[in-house]
């Protein structure tokens, strides 16, 4: 009984010193923690066209759309469903996509999504609208616009296994996947 008891208590152990982990690798990002919570599937409302933004120069559709009611204000929140399980830390890109949705939105129904959802396989994570991830948002958009005018567009070969997935390494060069 007291290996049983000593063997729970180094798993509890465990267990806690992965989350504080992963939790400083998540702050060392700057991107919110994700809060998990429970979603009626049955209320979103998949999205047909496009969200334009003129004014940052964006152009995106989540997946789906669910209306929420903040401060007595009824909103549009964007779902954006992977098939993949939650990862253990908040991916850039997953967070990323998602506060662009939440820029889209502002720009189309005058209203600012505080949060958007991202739907794993698992588990459905609340990911909070920070001023943070807008300001990320709106300075990539700007570099992606800078570089559509330029002869040369510098490329980062540090991710090989994306190089090797990407449709556009016929053009990039071998060095992409060095
Ligand atoms: S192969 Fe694709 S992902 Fe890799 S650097 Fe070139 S454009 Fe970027």
């Amino acid at each position: 009984m007291l290996y049983f008891l000593i063997a729970v208590l180094i798993f509890i152990l465990l267990g806690l010193a992965f989350l504080r982990l992963g939790q400083r690798r998540q702050q060392q990002t700057g991107l919110p923690i994700g809060e998990v919570i429970y979603s009626d599937t049955g209320a979103w409302q998949k999205v047909e066209a496009p969200l334009i933004s003129r004014r940052y120069g964006l152009i995106g559709k989540p997946d789906y759309l669910v209306q929420v009611t903040e401060n007595r204000q009824s909103m549009p929140i964007p779902v954006e469903v992977k098939s993949r399980k939650r990862p253990a830390v908040l991916y850039a890109n997953h967070a990323l996509q998602l506060a662009t949705y939440c820029l889209l939105i502002e720009e189309q129904f005058k209203r600012t999504p505080p949060y958007g959802l991202l739907h794993y396989a698992d588990a459905t994570l609340k990911i909070e609208f920070t001023q943070q991830l807008r300001d990320q948002v709106i300075e990539i958009a700007e570099a992606i616009r800078r570089a559509q005018g330029s002869e040369e567009v510098s490329r980062s070969h540090e991710d090989p296994g994306r190089c090797r997935r990407c449709g556009y390494l016929h053009a990039c060069g071998k060095e992409a996947l060095h």
